[in-house]
């Protein structure tokens, strides 16, 4: 049943939320932080305490939130999200944190965009579960301390390198997720089309988890958008031909990739000769901003072998050059 404080508008593509796996055994892939969090989560359920701050790192769209959620299933305890950038002031966090109640999942999502003001507050909320507030401006201003009930805190975040070293050092669980496998994209999909009612054969279904990117949030909105050419131009069901001509016309090419990646990949190839380029020249370029480049376009062109990241910058690996169809030129010796 819905929890009202979840945020709706952190939660675009959930539209059809009963697709989001509701418990750790439903969850797909990631099994080693799966098997973890399980032991985990039984531990603190056994001893009746809080679990242990817990920051999940990785791309977008690879399960983070949907943890966080689970988490707060398998202990029992109530989940309340908020995220980075909206806790503006000090008393923001401090309205929250008061509200929570005892053992309570607290998931911050984007949370190396903490105002700093925010973040001190929050220190001594992870340590001691304490909250020192300053009440009054100037001579008459005073601090009083104020008990928490025991929480857990859920960080997610795309960008572990933006994170201060003091934030970090207070999750007990720092777990890094993966880019998932084909076999296992394929499982959601198939779950998915399951789910939706929507007849679909073993190739189609594997044709879209191979050009999703690694990326669940990605499979789930490639599944949508070839159901509605399934129910339009096609009798219902999803093929592998079918599949393959949808992904096709929203060109989402063989590997995955969609127009933004490929222009990146042909401006390095391109205009710099496979590089190296800086980053802000790449962003300056293409006209987007460097941080969507180094969290969403970059993660899987790397993991993928397409580029590189060296020192001065970045490099058309030997397979991005075989995924243009162009030669890599001589002299450069790559
Ligand atoms: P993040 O918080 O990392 O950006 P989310 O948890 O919001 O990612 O997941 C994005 C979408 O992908 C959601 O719709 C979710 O239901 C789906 N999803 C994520 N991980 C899985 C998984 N392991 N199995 C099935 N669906 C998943």
């Amino acid at each position: 049943e819905p929890d009202p404080t979840l945020r709706p508008e952190l939660l675009p593509e959930d539209t059809d939320r009963s697709l989001r796996p509701q418990a750790l055994d439903e969850f797909i892939g990631q099994a080693e932080a799966r098997a973890n969090l399980k032991v985990f989560i039984q531990s603190a359920r056994q001893r009746g305490e809080a679990m242990d701050h817990t920051l999940f790192h990785g791309p977008p769209g690879l399960g983070k939130t949907t943890l966080a959620q689970i988490m707060s299933k398998e202990l029992g305890v109530g989940f309340r999200m908020t995220s980075g950038p909206v806790l503006a002031k000090a008393g923001d966090l401090a309205a929250i944190l008061t509200n929570l109640e005892r053992n309570d999942v607290l998931f911050i999502d984007e949370i190396h965009r903490l105002n700093p003001a925010v973040e001190e507050v929050l220190y001594p909320a992870l340590e001691d579960f304490e909250l020192d507030l300053v009440i009054g401006e100037g001579p008459a201003a005073r601090t009083v301390r104020i008990e928490l009930q025991p929480f857990t805190l859920v960080g997610a975040t795309t960008r572990l390198g933006l994170l201060t070293t003091p934030l970090r050092d207070r999750f007990g669980i720092p777990t890094r997720l993966q880019f998932y496998t084909v076999d296992e994209l394929h499982e959601i999909v198939a779950r998915n089309a399951r789910l939706m009612n929507i007849p679909t054969d073993r190739d189609g279904a594997r044709e879209i988890a191979r050009r999703s990117r690694g990326t669940p949030r990605i499979a789930g909105r490639l599944l949508r958008r070839v159901v509605d050419f399934a129910i339009v131009d096609g009798n219902g069901s999803i093929s592998k031909e079918l599949a393959d001509n949808a992904l096709t016309r929203l060109g989402v090419d063989h590997l995955g990739l969609d127009g933004a990646d490929r222009r990146y990949l042909r401006l390095i190839a391109e205009a710099y000769q496979g590089g190296p380029v800086g980053i802000e020249t790449i962003g300056a370029a293409l006209s987007e901003p460097r941080d969507a480049l180094e969290e969403v376009v970059e993660p899987f062109l790397l993991q993928q072998g397409l580029i590189q990241r060296t020192p001065r910058g970045r490099m058309l690996a030997q397979g991005g050059w075989k995924h243009l169809g162009m030669a890599a030129p001589k002299a450069k010796g790559q």
